[in-house]
């Protein structure tokens, strides 16, 4: 734990291929690669933070067989395990014990590939999203983007969530849980059922609203361009990730100086860690 406040670092687990039509409408055809992110925060208070935890080797474990397997098929997913979350901070002489918090932005597979290897840590996420996810059986929770064999056996008895007990604020339309002075749960529904970003209002990066998939870069936010209806295939609420693209949109006009960072955007990977040093 540093005393010089937040510091927060990006790191890649490897990455999935998909159409690019599907996300950026009329730019033609070709694949796009999706890098999964997840960033380490070390905050003076909290302690150190994970937020999304990446793919890690049990992804190709929990699609080896039918229906699970359709998964690969959609999104073939390249994975070298040293790129797992544990591998990264093991890299920089970190342990699973140094991580006491894990935020969940939702449960898809490339956001907790790498969740079961924080036995001890506290594990936040939205009430919606758990139930939802606990909710899809074996055989269709793949359809909804979701391998229940990567979700702990045991997160129940260590989850929290920021609606029970945390202080509410409105944010130029962005609905937020207050969990320091300085950190804040984000709902930012749609894409997934009670999907949930961090806002960070002083890290060494400067602000910074953390907004998993809610959209796929800041620049969709920016330009308003929204994903092609064909990804609603893969959306919760097609109508509901359209009114929180439009409220990022409002709180990124709102707040010009605060760093908007999707969990697969380029301007994130850019800011990904390629050494082991952070
Ligand atoms: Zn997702």
């Amino acid at each position: 734990m540093r005393s010089d406040g937040t510091h927060i670092a990006f790191f890649s687990s490897g990455y999935c291929t998909a159409k690019t039509s599907f996300v950026f409408p009329g730019s033609g055809a070709g694949r796009t690669a999706f890098h999964a992110t997840w960033a380490l925060i070390d905050h003076p208070a909290l302690g150190n933070i994970l937020f999304d935890t990446g793919y890690s080797r049990r992804f190709y474990r929990a699609t080896r067989h039918f229906p699970n397997r359709i998964y690969r098929w959609v999104t073939p997913v390249y994975h070298k395990e040293e790129e797992s979350c544990l591998g990264w901070l093991r890299k920089m002489n970190m342990a699973p014990e140094d991580i006491t918090h894990v935020v969940v932005s939702h449960f898809h597979a490339d956001h907790v590939g790498g969740l079961q290897d924080f036995p001890q840590a506290k594990i936040w996420c939205s009430r919606q999203s758990l139930e939802f996810s606990r909710s899809r059986s074996r055989h269709t929770a793949v359809f909804h983007g979701i391998l229940p064999q990567l979700i702990p056996k045991d997160l129940e008895k260590r989850v929290y969530f920021p609606q029970d007990g945390l202080e509410k604020a409105t944010m130029s339309g962005l609905t937020m849980w207050r969990w320091s002075d300085d950190v804040f749960f984000v709902d930012l529904p749609g894409h997934f059922a009670g999907q949930m970003g961090l806002y960070l209002t002083k890290t060494n990066l400067g602000p910074l609203l953390l907004c998993a998939d809610a959209a796929w870069s800041a620049h969709a936010v920016r330009d308003k361009i929204y994903p092609s209806k064909m990804v609603s295939l893969i959306s919760h609420h097609y109508k509901t990730l359209i009114s929180t693209m439009n409220a990022l949109h409002h709180f990124q006009q709102a707040n010009p100086d605060v760093v908007l960072l999707t969990s697969h955007g380029l301007e994130t990977l850019q800011m990904t860690h390629h050494d082991f040093r952070i």
